[in-house]
């Protein structure tokens, strides 16, 4: 059910983090749809390689802008797209001041832009905001399980924040928003050393060397296809929606079980080594879509296996 531009009369975008996986994505997207997009980011995680092929798209902008800092967008902008932030738990371990301040004000800079220009916002929240879940599988309505002084702290808290200033701008200030809790979400343009779970096994398996399982590789995961996310986050930003709306696919599985997959489509024979699983790393995870289903219509499309495919394909033509 695609959406047509047209019908929400919006043509400019602003995307925060538009060097970066996801949002060099709906960069894409947003293009496609006839939008003119203006992308910044400070290239703390991101790389303009994301973004090259747009070089000469006379509908998009690029500038490095850490918007955490002021800056200033002339003219009519209807949407403001906040995904800036290091999103891998090896980039926000690295840089948890960073990601905190992306959360913080970052989400405050961007609101204040939407704010001014009348525009739409839609924040890139994350699963993690239910932290190690203790309801299963994971409906908006729960609360969550997060550690406030751990070390994943730096991005649960960061984006629960964000939350709660998106839903204060939107009471407070009348700002129309919108909030994506997003769940592992894969495809091209992953940094093959981001420390995720999919490069790393990718990366180890095309090497044939063993892939790391953390922990015993009895935790859960959910992986999501980038272009069925860009979908949701599509739909969400044309839609009423204010309150936070899951987006993921929910075929769950074990890390081991995982490891097994990328091993079949690979046919490497590393096998795994098994490393201490990092402190508060979520024993389960998997979202409960029924919302983005129904109210959205949105549905994931992509199987592992052919995501996967995709994905690996993209990891082998990288340059060495
Ligand atoms: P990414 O690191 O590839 O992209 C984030 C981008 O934000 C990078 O290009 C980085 O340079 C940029 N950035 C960081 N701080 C900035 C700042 N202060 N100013 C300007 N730019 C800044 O990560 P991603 O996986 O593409 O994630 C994108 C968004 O989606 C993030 O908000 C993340 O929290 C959210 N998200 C992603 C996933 C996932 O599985 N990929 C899951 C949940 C939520
Ligand atoms: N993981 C793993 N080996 C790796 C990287 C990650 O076993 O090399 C595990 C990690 O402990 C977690 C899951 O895979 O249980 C997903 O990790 P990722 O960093 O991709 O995302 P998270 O869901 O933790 O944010």
């Amino acid at each position: 059910m695609p959406v047509p531009i047209e019908n929400a009369g919006l043509k400019c975008a602003v995307v925060s983090g538009a060097a970066g996986f996801v949002p060099s994505h709906m960069c894409d997207r947003l293009l496609a749809e006839g939008c003119k997009v203006i992308g910044l980011d400070n290239l703390l995680t991101g790389t303009e390689r994301n973004i090259e092929h747009l070089r000469g798209n006379a509908n998009f902008e690029f500038r490095l802008q850490d918007v955490t800092e002021p800056f200033e967008i002339p003219g009519t902008v209807d949407f403001v797209l906040h995904m800036a932030s290091p999103a891998s738990p090896k980039d926000y371990l690295e840089y948890p001041i960073e990601t905190l301040d992306a959360g913080s004000l970052g989400t405050r800079r961007m609101l204040e832009l939407a704010r001014s220009k009348g525009a739409k916002f839609l924040l890139t929240s994350t699963s993690e905001t239910y932290g190690d879940p203790t309801v299963h599988p994971q409906v908006e309505t729960y609360w969550g399980n997060v550690n406030p002084v751990g070390p994943r702290s730096c991005y649960d808290e960061s984006k629960r924040f964000a939350e709660a200033l998106t839903m204060a701008y939107h009471r407070a200030r009348g700002v129309r928003t919108g909030i994506a809790r997003i769940f592992n979400t894969y495809g091209p343009r992953m940094k093959l050393n981001d420390g995720r779970v999919v490069p790393a096994f990718v990366d180890k398996a095309l090497k044939g060397e063993p892939m790391t399982v953390f922990g015993d590789g009895s935790q859960t995961r959910s992986f999501c296809y980038v272009s069925d996310l860009v979908d949701g986050l599509y739909r969400l930003l044309l839609s009423n929606e204010v309150f936070p709306v899951n987006l993921g696919n929910p075929r769950e599985m074990t890390i081991l079980e995982f490891a097994k997959t990328i091993e079949q489509m690979t046919g490497s024979r590393g096998g795994v080594v098994h490393y201490a699983l990092p402190e508060d790393d979520p024993k389960q995870r998997r979202p409960d879509i029924t919302k983005a289903r129904t109210l959205l219509g949105w549905n994931p499309a992509v199987t592992l296996e052919e995501g996967m495919r995709y994905t690996v394909e993209y990891f082998r033509q990288l340059p060495l």
